[in-house]
């Protein structure tokens, strides 16, 4: 998957592709996090395609060579990682996964021979840049780093001495495989700590000290936060690390690349010219659009797909599953679905029109598709003025302007698309559509907050919150439909963990209210945590004063008041049900809230009427020529934008398919073994 995924890169004229962090050794197992090793031959094998597929298309492979130390749970190897002194490793919580120290100086040189050999066999698998991996507070930035580093040996204390691990690693690198390749150093310009980290002038240093080591400077921030380094759009903008690396060039006679979520040609080639780096670095603007570069070339600036910063992708990583994009629905898809993210194959079915009716995500993406798919005519339907569906609101909330990107980029390609017509303030009963004449519908009418404060705890309403009534209020009502929020203090119910409960937690406090944030997960926005954000979701709301209330349900609502529990208030033992079928006592020791009005984040329900009064009415299909109708996005059942985006893409990729309501098989990356079976 990964090699087909590089190769479309490749194709689409980036210069270098890297793969992600390789841990270099078994003692470096990062399981179950999905990423690529470098243990033996089998490895090489694997890798070594990918390398075939970048070739072919004459860019350049690059590795990045890690290991973990501190940051290495090694749950299937159970081995212990090495690192400077011992350490929990605080990376995993709850993990209990702890370090050994490097013991001697053989030690420590045995550690840097990992790197020596990997490196050795990456050149066989075919790389051209051996990337020894320091960023992110990884390997070799634990032994310069007085965090990890309690040493009092001649690895250990002064900055010569935390400096010489990296600097023999590199001299081993060089010396091994540097006739051949380039030698690529990633390490954080700063560490961001606040206490114990390494300084900027150590950076310097060490850039300085190695200088002649290395062909190739690879610059980031920050360290275990790694949410620094991939910072979303919703804290930082485009450049976002331009300051440090700007400290770099006079340190230095070597090129430099950095990474700030680029995605424009201009802010590209300015940082170019200014001398701030050499080479462009982009993991984000690549997944999101694979033909950045050749979009460039070509003079497409208006086709480029940007990354519009949310971190879906990493979201993904960060819980242990494959890629995928908001943006760019192919990601990942290369290999196991064939799909291309710039190429389309006539429908064998073209001769159809097809009215999609919803321009939200999963709507404006399954007309695009099917517009590039040839179909006789799209007619994409909307009762708003303007396309975009929930992507509208969600992007006005604090931070998040550009996740209207997702709208930018579909709007302008349906606009070129002969075959499609938009057309807005149109609803549609099923009469309508009936009567429409498009042989194949596609229902998106997307999905809408619970006004009764269903929630995914108890799976009901919460008695008293209607938000029919003015203190009750759904993120939709305050931002699409402008209703407005009584009083000076709000509580905001989250039991979603995303977007809407801290951002209209962030702009409710801005608006100068006293905010409560109360939720049953265990920290707030709870999915922030896969998103890199959370540290700074948190620090937000401290700095913004917003109280926070974990771990919390809202039990009850009234006028002025909001009762809530703890969330296991109960009985730690469970005992044999007792006559009222209560199987664990109840502790509880309600807390009332007084507030003038609640915002209720709780279950979306999809808006499917249409859909299914349509299916009532199947027995008319073939009189007014619907051949089929199908339903996609947040009407099947509400998502993230990645998987409703995903869910249109998909549908209109396989309209032509005998059954386009059931997905087509994909190709899934396991090891076959022969069946077994008895002939006696
Ligand atoms: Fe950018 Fe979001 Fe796609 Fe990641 S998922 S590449 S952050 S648009």
């Amino acid at each position: 998957m990964q090699a087909e995924l590089r190769r479309v890169k490749a194709e689409g004229g980036w210069g270098a592709i890297f793969t992600e962090y390789v841990a270099i050794a078994p003692e470096d197992d990062v399981l179950p996090f999905v990423l690529g090793t470098i243990w033996d031959d089998d490895d090489v094998a694997n890798l070594a395609l990918m390398c075939d597929a970048v070739h072919e298309h004459e860019a350049l492979a690059g590795i990045e060579l890690g290991y973990g130390g501190a940051h290495s749970p090694n749950r299937q190897s159970r081995l212990v990682p090495r690192a400077p002194t011992q350490h929990a490793a605080e990376a995993q919580h709850g993990w209990l996964t702890y370090t050994t120290a490097a013991a001697s100086s053989d030690e420590v040189r045995a550690m840097q021979k990992l790197h020596v050999d990997a490196a050795i066999r990456a050149r066989e698998a075919g790389f051209d840049i051996m990337g020894v991996y320091g960023g992110h507070g990884q390997g070799p930035m634990q032994f310069l780093s007085p965090y990890f580093n309690k040493r009092t040996d001649e690895y250990g204390g002064s900055f010569e001495n935390r400096s010489r691990f990296w600097l023999e690693l590199l001299e081993g690198v060089k010396e091994a495989v540097g006739d051949e390749c380039a030698i690529a150093c990633r390490l954080a310009v700063d560490d961001l700590r606040p206490v114990n980290g390494v300084t900027i002038e150590e950076t310097l240093r060490l850039i300085e000290l190695c200088d002649e080591l290395v062909d190739l400077w690879d610059l980031t921030i920050g360290d275990q936060e790694w949410g620094e380094d991939l910072g979303t759009s919703r804290f930082y903008g485009e450049d976002h690390q331009g300051e440090w690396q700007r400290v770099v060039r006079e340190h230095t006679s070597k090129p430099l690349v950095g990474v700030g979520r680029y995605t424009s040609p201009d802010t590209m080639v300015s940082i170019i010219r200014s001398g701030q780096l050499d080479i462009i670095g982009a993991a984000r603007p690549s997944i999101a659009d694979p033909f950045l570069p050749r979009k460039i070339n070509e003079g497409r600036l208006d086709d480029i797909r940007e990354c519009i910063g949310c971190n879906a992708c990493v979201a993904r990583w960060d819980s242990f599953a494959p890629i995928v994009c908001t943006q760019n629905a192919t990601m990942g898809e290369e290999y196991r679905r064939g799909w291309h993210p710039e190429r389309f194959s006539q429908a064998s079915n073209a001769q159809n029109d097809v009215l999609v009716v919803g321009a939200g995500p999963a709507g404006m993406e399954c007309a695009r598709v099917l517009g590039e798919r040839g179909m006789r005519r799209i007619h994409l339907l909307d009762l708003e003025d303007e396309i975009g569906g929930s992507v509208r609101w969600i992007s006005q909330l604090p931070g998040l302007g550009e996740w209207r990107r997702v709208i930018n980029y579909r709007q302008l390609q349906l606009e070129k698309l002969k075959n499609v017509e938009v057309i807005l303030r149109q609803e549609l009963d099923v009469d309508a559509v009936l009567d429409y004449g498009a042989e194949l519908v596609v229902i998106a009418t997307g999905s809408s907050f619970a006004l009764d404060g269903d929630n995914y705890v108890t799976r009901e309403a919460i008695p008293g919150i209607d938000a029919t009534q003015p203190h009750c209020l759904t993120p939709e009502q305050i931002m699409r439909g402008g209703k407005s929020v009584p009083g000076d203090h709000v509580v905001v119910f989250d039991a979603d963990g995303y977007v809407a409960g801290i951002g209209l937690s962030e702009r409710l406090r801005r608006e100068g209210k006293a905010v409560t944030y109360v939720t049953p997960f265990s920290s707030v926005g709870a999915y922030t945590m896969y998103t890199g954000e959370y540290p700074i979701v948190a620090r937000r709301f401290h700095e913004l004063g917003i109280e926070v209330r974990t771990e919390t349900m809202v039990t009850s609502v009234a006028p002025g008041t909001v009762t809530t529990e703890y969330l296991y208030e109960e009985s730690a033992l469970r005992h044999f049900p007792d006559p009222d079928g209560n199987v664990r006592e109840s502790h509880a020791q309600p807390v009332s809230i007084d507030a003038d009005a609640i915002v209720v984040v709780g279950t979306r329900w999809s808006d499917d009427r249409l859909f299914h009064a349509l299916n009532a009415r199947k027995d008319e299909w073939d009189d007014v020529g619907i051949a089929d109708v199908f339903r996609v996005g947040d009407c099947v059942a509400p998502r993230q934008i990645a998987d409703v985006v995903f869910d249109g893409h998909r549908l209109a990729r396989e309209i032509d398919e005998p059954n386009p309501h059931v997905a087509r098989p994909y190709l899934r990356e396991r090891r076959l073994v022969e069946r077994l079976t008895s002939t006696a």
